[in-house]
C-alpha cells in the first residue's frame, strides 16, 4: 500500500509499505477513505516529539471502510463505514471505566505518562496512523463508530479530533452565562472552541492569533472579536484594557508547544527543545485572565518541563484544567450539534491533497502558505 512515511525532521514522503494485518482478535483493518493533517502532526514533523521513529506513518484523524476484522470483534463487519477517535482505548481499564478514554492504561508501554494515539510516535504507543491506504485499528469494538447516514465525510473526519477537542476545550473552561472567553490560537481547535463557547452561554468571545487569514475565519466561522497580537506591544495589557481591566473569566489555550510571540520561549521551546515546547500562549492566558478564572489547556505540549508562570497562577487563584480529549465520549452531543447546524466542521477545510502529494501538504501547512487552515488527505483509490 501507499503510506506517508517519516524520514526525519521536515522530511516526509510517500512509500510502499506492507498492508497492516490483524495482529490480535480485537483488531480491525480499515481502508482509509479520508484523513487529515493536524496541527499537532506538525510537532512530529518538526522533530519536537521524543521517539518519533524514522519509517513510521503519521495520522490520527481518519475515517474509512472496514476491510477485515479479528475473530472476537462483535460490532463491526467488513464494509462498515467508520470514524475512528484519535485515542486508542481498551474500554475496560480503570481509566476507560471512568470515561477517561484518552488516558487508557492498556494501550501504551508509556501509559503512566500518555495514552495511545494513532501515528503519534513511540511515546504515544508506536501505532502507525491513517495517512495511508490502510490502518490497523486495535480494540475495534471500543473506538470506531459507524458514520451516520446523514453525516458528510468531511464533518466525520473533523470529528475524530479537532472538533471534539475544541468543544472539550470550551467544556473544560466551565463557561457560565455571560462569561468573557478568550481563545488563544485560531487554528481549527481554537475556532471550534470559540464557536462552542457561544453554545455554552458565553457573553463575549475574543480570539487571539497573529495570522490575519485565521482571524478573519474566527470572525466568519465563530462570530468573535479578534486580536492580532503582532499589532500590540503587550497583548496582555491590551486584553486587560478591553476586559474592564479585570481580565477574562475563561481562557482557552489552543496553541500549545510551538507558540510564537516570545523570542526566548520560542527558541528554547520550539527550536532548541530545552523545554517541552514554548508556553507563550499559556503564560499570556495566566497573565490576562481575572483572578479566580479558569484556564483550559488544549494545546499540545511535550513530556519535558515547560517554563510556565505557575506562581502567578497560584497567586491569582486560577483553575487550570487540561487533558487530551476523550473523543468518543463527546460524539453523541457533537453529532446533534453537527446535525442541527450549530457546528459546521467542514467549513474549516481549506485543502484536499492526494496522498501522493502529502509532503507538499505538510510543507504548505507547516509554513502557513496559501491560507492553509485544515488540509485533508485523500488516499488513492484501492
Ligand atoms: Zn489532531
Ligand atoms: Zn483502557
Amino acid at each position: 500500500m501507499r503510506a506517508m512515511v517519516y524520514r526525519g525532521p521536515y522530511r516526509v514522503r510517500v512509500e510502499e509499505k506492507d498492508v497492516p494485518r490483524i495482529e490480535h482478535p480485537n483488531d480491525a483493518i480499515v481502508r482509509v477513505t479520508l484523513a487529515a493533517i493536524c496541527g499537532s502532526d506538525l510537532h512530529l514533523y518538526h522533530g519536537l516529539m521524543p521517539d518519533t521513529r524514522v519509517g513510521t506513518t503519521f495520522g490520527h484523524e481518519f475515517i474509512g471502510v472496514v476491510e477485515s476484522v479479528g475473530s472476537s470483534v462483535q460490532s463491526l463487519v467488513p464494509g462498515d463505514r467508520v470514524m475512528v477517535p484519535f485515542n486508542i482505548s481498551c474500554g475496560s481499564c480503570f481509566y476507560c471505566a471512568r470515561g477517561m478514554l484518552s488516558n487508557c492504561h492498556n494501550v501504551n508501554p508509556n501509559a503512566t505518562a500518555v495514552g495511545g494515539i494513532y501515528g503519534y510516535s513511540h511515546t504515544a504507543g508506536g501505532y502507525d496512523g491513517g495517512q495511508a491506504e490502510y490502518v490497523r485499528v486495535p480494540f475495534a469494538d471500543v473506538g470506531p463508530t459507524l458514520i451516520p447516514e446523514w453525516m458528510h465525510d468531511e464533518d466525520a473526519v473533523l470529528l475524530t479530533d479537532a472538533t471534539a477537542t475544541g468543544y472539550f476545550g470550551a467544556q473544560l473552561g466551565e463557561i457560565r452565562e455571560g462569561d468573557v472567553v478568550v481563545v488563544f490560537g485560531a487554528g481549527p481547535v481554537g475556532l471550534v472552541a470559540a464557536r462552542s463557547a457561544w453554545l455554552m452561554g458565553a457573553g463575549r468571545v475574543i480570539v487571539v492569533d497573529h495570522l490575519d487569514y485565521r482571524l478573519e475565519k474566527a470572525r466568519t466561522f465563530a462570530q468573535t472579536e479578534t486580536v492580532n497580537f503582532a499589532e500590540h506591544d503587550d497583548v496582555v495589557v491590551h486584553l486587560k484594557r478591553i476586559t474592564d481591566h479585570l481580565g477574562a473569566d475563561v481562557a482557552i489555550d489552543s496553541v500549545g508547544a510551538e507558540a510564537d510571540g516570545n523570542f526566548r520561549q520560542h527558541v528554547t521551546g520550539a527550536k532548541l527543545k530545552l523545554q517541552g515546547g514554548s508556553a507563550v500562549a499559556l503564560n499570556w492566558a495566566i497573565d490576562s485572565v481575572r483572578k479566580g478564572a479558569t484556564i483550559s489547556v488544549m494545546g499540545a505540549y511535550g513530556p519535558i518541563p515547560n517554563s510556565v508562570k505557575f506562581g502567578d497562577a497560584v497567586n491569582k487563584g486560577l483553575t487550570l484544567r487540561m487533558n487530551q480529549c476523550p473523543v468518543k465520549r463527546q460524539w453523541p452531543r457533537l453529532f446533534e450539534h453537527v446535525r442541527n447546524g450549530h457546528l459546521t466542521p467542514r467549513d474549516l477545510v481549506t485543502h484536499r491533497i492526494p496522498l501522493e502529494h502529502i509532503a507538499e501538504g505538510y510543507h504548505i501547512f507547516s509554513s502557513k502558505l496559501d491560507d492553509c487552515l485544515k488540509p485533508l488527505i485523500v488516499p488513492t483509490p484501492a
